[in-house]
């Protein structure tokens, strides 16, 4: 009997079993039973990461890559206790008012003086559940910065699937936004599909509450994934961010579909955001198209709270970009 025969239940829905298998063979890859399963038990993760319905061999670099791996895990578990984790601020600028719109916060982990990329530790964070905690402390910091330092500018921050499990992140956001006293609307919660795609009433009910507190929802890395229009019928967002896969492309093809997304959000009153502008052409380009709100290494990276605040201060930095702008 093969184990991925279609399964028929009784109540009509057909199933497709499939089966991924770890393998470790004694006495070549361990010998003791414990470490044998354990290994065997280390290849069917990979095996299962690498796309399911297959198996793999147990390799030693599996134990190495593991063992630091729980390293990352078990440090992460203490870095807010340690004072290792910063939010760095990338500003959203409105090219039409030449000034600055909001800012990005995205978090910065200094592990022990080196810094981790956030593509590194955050994957590790949704997996182990530390993302909650460390989304919480992410929402916390973000709101009192905007609030003591950026002079009440608009935050946007970054929030994972994970978060939305049961209804602690709207506690959360009402106790970040009553202990800075930082307006509702001047928060924005950034997400992406992978929140509908997840578990869709819970995400749609989270995100109607967060919505009675007053706070912005924006898609993020919209062009990536299934990028469907559907989430849009869904869930009424404020924002749009166009990812900078899009924003870089070169070919006549994207940019019809960016001058599509813009038409579109304008009739629904979705702002949009352009990530990942590096160039004076690209933000020419979509300025002609009608966005007018950018992010990007063009404006700057992101910078720590003291360096975002000049973003906020009138002329100056914008004066040399104006300039520039066809
Ligand atoms: P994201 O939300 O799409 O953030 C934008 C990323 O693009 C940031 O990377 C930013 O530094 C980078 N970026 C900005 N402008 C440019 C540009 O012109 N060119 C290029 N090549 N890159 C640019 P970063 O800071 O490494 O963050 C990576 C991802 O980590 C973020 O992608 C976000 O998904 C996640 N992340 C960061 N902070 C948080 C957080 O507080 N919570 C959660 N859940 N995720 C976070
Ligand atoms: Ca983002
Ligand atoms: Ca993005």
């Amino acid at each position: 009997q093969n184990v991925s025969q279609p399964l028929t239940l009784p109540t009509g829905t057909t199933i497709h079993p499939r089966a991924s298998v770890g393998l470790a063979v004694c006495p070549l890859d361990a010998d003791d039973t414990e470490t044998l399963f354990r290994n065997a038990d280390m290849a069917l993760y990979a095996a299962k990461k690498r796309g399911r319905n297959g198996f793999q061999r147990y390799k030693p670099e599996m134990g190495r890559l593991q063992h630091l791996r729980q390293e990352l895990e078990d440090d992460l578990s203490v870095a807010i206790a340690r004072n290792e984790l910063e939010l760095h601020y990338q500003p959203q600028m409105d090219i039409r008012r030449g000034e600055v719109a909001g800012f990005e916060a995205l978090l910065r982990w200094n592990r022990k003086g080196v810094q981790v990329a956030p593509t590194d530790f955050i994957s590790i964070a949704e997996e182990t559940g530390l993302i909650v905690p460390i989304g919480d402390w992410a929402i916390r910091e973000a709101c009192r910065t905007a609030m003591q330092d950026l002079g009440g500018s608009c935050i946007s921050v970054n929030v994972s699937a994970r978060q939305f499990h049961g209804s602690h992140l709207v506690q959360s956001v009402a106790a970040a936004l009553a202990e800075s006293g930082l307006p509702a609307s001047r928060l924005e919660l950034e997400i992406t599909e992978s929140v509908l795609i997840d578990d869709d009433d819970v995400a749609t009910r989270v995100l109607d509450a967060l919505r009675e507190l007053g706070v912005r929802v924006a898609l993020d890395d919209f062009g990536t994934g299934y990028s469907s229009l559907s989430y849009l019928t869904r869930f009424a967002f404020d924002t749009i961010k166009i990812d900078r896969s899009f924003v870089q492309a070169e070919d006549e093809k994207t940019w019809h579909v960016i001058r599509s997304v813009l038409g579109m959000s304008d009739g629904l009153g979705i702002s949009v955001v352009a990530e990942g502008v590096e160039t004076i052409e690209q933000l020419n380009r979509l300025a002609g198209e009608g966005c007018f709100l950018v992010q990007g290494f063009l404006v700057s990276q992101p910078v720590s709270a003291a360096e975002a605040v000049k973003f906020t201060r009138p002329g100056g930095w914008m004066t040399p970009l104006a300039y520039q702008i066809a």
